[in-house]
């Protein structure tokens, strides 16, 4: 039989996601729990029924609908590749992202080897958090690696996203090791991320590379992603929190940039 995968979007010309003009695969299911979540569709492995509600007017309508689709590799390389011109041109590729991609780790390999097949630049945008013997797996196939760093103390990333950051540091030492290009994206939530001491230790990590960590991306913590909470019924725990604006991460930046790195604020 053949493998097939739970995909909840594919989103065509995305610039954010690598160099380029690419094709991001969002895959369902992540085994992290993080209180600010932009992507809530992506956690849960399974199909989910969500109620999208549209008003106009005074009418309000309740449409039914399904979160997620199962789809074969054929099926997902055929619309990634229908764009394989605008690729080409731009320097771009395909993007695998979610959730997080190595939950589903048989059918990421089989969409990697595809996209290798045809000469695709291939980004991985995970959260590390998987086993040495998976991530070995995906590292030939993979040109670029979007890897999350998001807590530095152990505690504190329990605390806030339900694992242990130990394996997540490995995994990230380890494909350094590989010399397999890398960028750093750091979400900066309001009073969880942005403490002087994480900034400090994430500046002292990627120094302590020597210039392997070339860039870092800052996500600013953001609350448009309420209404998928609320098609999803389920709790937006961080609804109060004022979204951060390109500028209030100003300083930030600069405060990266002085540690010799480049830095982009990302959407
Ligand atoms: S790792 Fe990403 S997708 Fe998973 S819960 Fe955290 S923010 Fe959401």
């Amino acid at each position: 039989m053949k493998l097939k995968g739970i995909i909840f979007d594919i989103r065509r010309f995305s610039t954010n996601d690598g160099p380029g003009i690419r094709t991001t695969v969002f895959f369902k299911g992540c085994p992290l729990n993080c209180g600010w979540c932009h992507n809530p569709e992506g956690r849960s492995r399974e199909i989910q029924k969500a109620t999208r509600i549209n008003r106009i007017g005074e009418s309000e309508f309740r449409i039914e609908e399904e979160i997620g689709k199962e789809m074969s590799a054929n099926e997902v390389m055929k619309e990634v590749l229908s764009d394989a011109i605008v690729y080409e041109e731009s320097r771009g590729g395909v993007t695998f992202s979610g959730g997080e991609p190595l939950e589903q780790h048989e059918f990421l390999i089989e969409l990697l080897k595809i996209s290798k097949e045809n000469n695709l630049h291939t980004a991985l945008d995970t959260t590390g958090f998987t086993s040495p013997e998976i991530l070995e797996n995906v590292i030939e196939l993979t040109d670029l690696f979007l890897y999350d760093i998001k807590l530095m103390n152990d505690e504190e990333h329990i605390k806030h996203t339900g694992v242990t950051n130990k394996g997540i540091l490995e995994n990230l030492e380890h494909i350094l090791q590989k010399k397999k290009d890398v960028i750093i994206r750091f979400p900066v939530v309001p009073e969880v991320t942005d403490s002087g001491k994480n900034i400090q230790q994430i500046k002292e990590f990627i120094a302590k590379h020597n210039g392997s960590l070339k860039e870092i991306h800052l996500l600013p913590f953001h609350n448009i992603a309420d209404h998928k909470y609320i098609k999803l019924n389920a709790v937006n725990g961080m609804k109060d929190i004022v979204s951060l604006k390109e500028k209030d991460l100003l300083p930030l930046k600069e405060d990266f940039e002085s540690a010799g790195i480049k830095v982009k604020i990302s959407g």
